[in-house]
């Protein structure tokens, strides 16, 4: 089979590669940190920086297509790369997504609801955006941010010097604070032919800026889950996307909030692997090879519950559950805030 090149050896690497194999697809993951878990599953490793131009071009020379697991990738080693081999999802959805500031005002070209947000460049611009939005807000960095790193909560104006030096001289954004009713996110995909499929919303709850579980069907009106679907479709048909893209979203009584995209697999699609028959890996993979896409069906309702640090503790009670399907990531040291796996648990309908 054709070689599928995967930039990030983490966990969503690890499951893009299994999901490839099965399909019969050979994988090579690009990855700089010794070890990675997609490492223990790919065909082939290559452990190399994004700096290293011979790596990069050896390594475009040895796939057919090539795609990646996280957004945060230089750009110059995007263009040795892509001067050799289409890389999918392509270079647009990467730019928009590697700076919040370019991505708010990106979603809200095409019409959709942010945040109120306003660019921080020093306290004179804080200052100023605080006078604007108001307080409660977030600071958050423009670039590198996940797992809620590098957010800065200002609850009154009286907290900006703090967040402004939490920031430590990054470039940043100013959001005003939305008052939610609780969060979803669509895990949407789309083909080589321009073809969509979504899966049905989930609903995400977080636990000190990571995610926590993921439970569908999120509680949604009919039209609240059709905008939400159309909107995702709006953003992947705008990039001319190819791939599974993620659509964090803000659920209010004044509609949809879009909080961000993630042009990846996400981890609030986990629950495709034991609710849909083809999961979001398989999806991402028939996507970048321009296979037809599964339609996105779900066969059972999931919740889904990351484990995170201590919580791999709990895996014998884990074990003995029914209906709890375990995926692990193979990492060998248990950090807290670190994400070691996760569980499904099917919900069966009772008759
Ligand atoms: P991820 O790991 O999802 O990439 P991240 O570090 O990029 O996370 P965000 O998704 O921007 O961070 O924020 C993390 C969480 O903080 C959100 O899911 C939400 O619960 C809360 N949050 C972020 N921005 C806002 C906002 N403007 N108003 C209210 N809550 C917010
Ligand atoms: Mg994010
Ligand atoms: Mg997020």
């Amino acid at each position: 089979g054709a070689t599928i090149g995967i930039l990030g050896g983490g966990q969503l690497g690890r499951m893009l590669s299994v999901a490839a194999s099965r399909l019969g697809f050979v994988t090579h993951i690009y990855e700089p940190g010794a070890n990675p878990p997609a490492g223990q599953v790919a065909d082939r490793v290559t452990t190399a920086g994004y700096d290293d131009a011979e790596a990069l071009t050896a390594f475009a020379a040895s796939v057919d297509v090539i795609t990646y697991e996280f957004e945060n990738i230089p750009t110059a080693a995007l263009d040795i790369l892509e001067s050799q081999l289409p890389i999918r999802p392509g270079r647009e959805a990467l730019r928009i997504s590697q700076d919040r500031l370019t991505e708010k005002n990106f979603l809200q070209g095409l019409g959709l609801t942010t945040a109120p947000f306003a660019d921080i460049t020093d306290q004179a611009s804080l200052n100023a955006a605080l006078a604007d939005i108001g307080a409660p807000a977030i600071l958050k960095t423009r670039r590198f941010g996940y797992d809620g790193k590098g957010q800065a909560r200002i609850k009154t104006p009286d907290d900006a010097p703090q967040a402004l030096a939490d920031m430590a001289g990054a470039p940043a954004l100013l959001e005003g604070f939305i008052s939610f009713s609780h969060e979803v996110s669509v895990i949407a995909a789309r083909g080589l032919q321009g073809d969509v499929a979504c899966y049905d919303p989930g609903e995400n709850v977080h636990t000190d800026g990571i995610l926590a579980t993921t439970t569908v069907p999120a509680k949604l009106s009919a039209s609240q889950r059709m905008d939400a679907v159309l909107l995702a479709a709006r953003i992947l048909t705008e990039l001319d996307y190819v791939g599974v893209l993620g659509v964090e979203l803000f659920v209010t009584p004044q509609g949809l909030v879009v909080n961000e995209i993630a042009p990846r697999v996400h981890n609030s699609g986990h629950w495709t692997q034991n609710g849909c028959s083809v999961d979001q890996f398989e999806q991402h993979i028939r996507a970048v090879v321009g296979w037809p896409l599964g339609d996105g069906q779900r066969h059972s309702d999931v919740v889904m519950e990351n484990l995170i640090g201590a919580d791999m503790d709990r895996l014998p009670d884990l074990a003995k559950e029914v209906d709890c399907a375990i995926h692990l990531y193979g990492k060998a040291d248990t950090k807290p805030g670190r994400k070691m796996g996760h569980v499904n648990r099917i919900v069966r309908n009772k008759a």
